[in-house]
């Protein structure tokens, strides 16, 4: 957790970054150490009101702490703190931009594309539905119940009409159901979701496609949280990973640097394939692009202001990690999808009757979710509740999901013969490397608090 893990790497590099600008003559900096000190002090205790994010034992939300190399390099570029919106504003570090998105795209095996990075995944998918209605306009925009609730949102923001598809047993996008929509002939584009929040679902894009020949619309895939796994195809069972053989065929794609990428939180990337949409963001500020008549990111993008710091420490990452299958990257994305597929084992063989994981199958990449069986629908959910505090006070942090009753077996006699409603249950995202090595401690602490919570429900009836 230490801010400087390595006992002067950042301190080295500053030195070596200062000495580039020590012809400038000097100037007083005014501040007051000792003032600074008590605000730093007060902030840290502050800070201690968090979960521990960076802990293994925290399994909850998907949240992975950037790596330390991220960290140092973006404190780094904090001492010049450049803004990528313009080379007026980061030279170097638009640069390493521009380097670091061409990697990215080669995930997909996309060498001519136009792409960037955005503050957040939400900004890169509203740039993507953004050229996506230029395109079509007055279409229709559809993407599976399970997407991310911002594509609604970004929908209603460009005044396109938006309709949610339903998914199936395991959280994909339905194909019957999406054809449906498709008949209607007003569908511009269906959003493909590889690696759903929820659950961490993979919708079918290698016959969403098959569709598009049919149909004619445009698919942007949103791979905010899942598009990294594209790196380790062989982890993968077959639909997820015939799913994300086929990103390269999408119009567009977002992937989250700042979900799987090891990243600080402001670093989101929206790619597109024919690089001519860009005319669509052409503007003429008069006052922003003086100074060199190379491509400004600024001149591609929606956001104007733009951490240049978000560039440098995902260009630092990517040279100690490359984004290339067998790597160290692809290993530590494989490290967190074996952790899922065993606490799945577990739960599924677990003799204690308890718990209960999705009917349809295990999890697709690193998320694994189930729900407790009781007697009632109601007792289940607030038993996922209760064990979910009780796992928290012995330092394990998972997460609460509302999901369809019809995912999973019917065990409960309250439950409607239709299947219709809604179950809370216990979530964990394992995106961490280490999760693999902690899965034995993880799964000491899960069945603990939940032998208890179910021994005080037992004393109390
Ligand atoms: C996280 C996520 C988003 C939103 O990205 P932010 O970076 O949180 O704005 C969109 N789609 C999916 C599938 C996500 O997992």
């Amino acid at each position: 957790m230490s801010a400087d893990p390595v006992p002067g790497l950042l301190s080295r590099a500053t030195e070596l970054l200062e000495e580039q600008f020590a012809a400038l003559p000097a100037f007083d900096f005014a501040a007051d150490p000792a003032a600074m000190a008590l605000v730093l002090e007060g902030v840290a205790r502050r800070l201690g009101d968090n979960y521990p994010y960076f802990h293994p034992l925290y399994a909850g939300q998907m949240l992975k702490p950037p790596h330390p190399l991220a960290r140092a390099a973006y404190a780094l570029a904090m001492t010049i703190n450049p803004n990528n919106h313009a080379r007026d504003g980061g030279r170097a570090s638009s640069e390493m931009e521009i380097e670091a998105v061409r990697e990215i795209a080669a995930i997909f095996g996309w060498t001519d594309y136009l792409g960037h990075l955005t503050s957040s995944g939400t900004l890169a998918n509203l740039e993507a539905l953004w050229v996506a209605g230029q395109l079509a306009p007055g279409k229709r925009i559809v993407g599976s119940e399970q997407a991310h609730y911002t594509h609604q949102r970004i929908s209603a923001v460009l005044k396109l009409e938006y309709a949610p598809i339903a998914a199936d047993r395991r959280g994909r996008m339905s194909l019957p159901a999406l054809e449906d929509e498709l008949r209607k002939g007003d569908v511009g584009t269906v959003v493909a979701t590889l690696g759903t929040t929820a659950i961490g679902a993979v919708d079918p894009l290698d016959e969403i496609l098959a569709l598009r020949a049919r149909f004619g619309f445009r698919v942007h895939v949103d791979a905010a949280y899942g598009g990294y796994f594209r790196l380790i195809p062989e982890a993968l069972d077959a639909p997820a990973r015939r799913a994300f053989a086929f990103v390269d065929q999408a119009d567009s794609i977002v992937i989250d640097p700042h979900k799987h990428g090891l990243q600080p939180y402001g670093c989101g990337c929206v790619l597109f394939r024919d690089p001519s949409v860009g005319r669509f963001y052409k503007h003429d500020s008069p006052y922003t692009y003086f100074t060199s008549k190379q491509l400004h990111l600024g001149e591609i993008s929606l956001e104007c202001s733009r951490a240049g710091a978000s560039a440098v420490a995902l260009w630092a990452t990517q040279q100690l990690l490359p984004l290339t299958p067998g790597g160290e990257f692809a290993h530590g994305l494989a490290r967190g999808r074996a952790a899922a597929l065993e606490l799945d084992r577990r739960l599924r063989e677990d003799n204690s009757g308890r718990f209960q994981a999705l009917a349809g199958g295990g999890p697709e990449l690193d998320i694994v979710v189930w729900k407790i069986n009781a007697e009632t629908t109601q007792q289940a959910s607030s038993l996922a509740q209760r064990i979910f505090t009780a796992c928290a006070l012995r330092d394990l942090h998972l997460a609460l999901v509302e999901l369809p009753l019809r995912w999973f077996r019917p065990t409960e006699v309250s439950e409607p013969p239709s299947g219709a409603g809604t179950i809370t249950c216990l979530r964990s995202v394992l995106m961490k490397p280490e999760h693999e090595a902690w899965l034995d401690a993880i799964w000491e602490r899960l069945t603990a608090a939940c032998a208890e919570v179910v021994g005080e429900e037992e004393k109390c009836l």
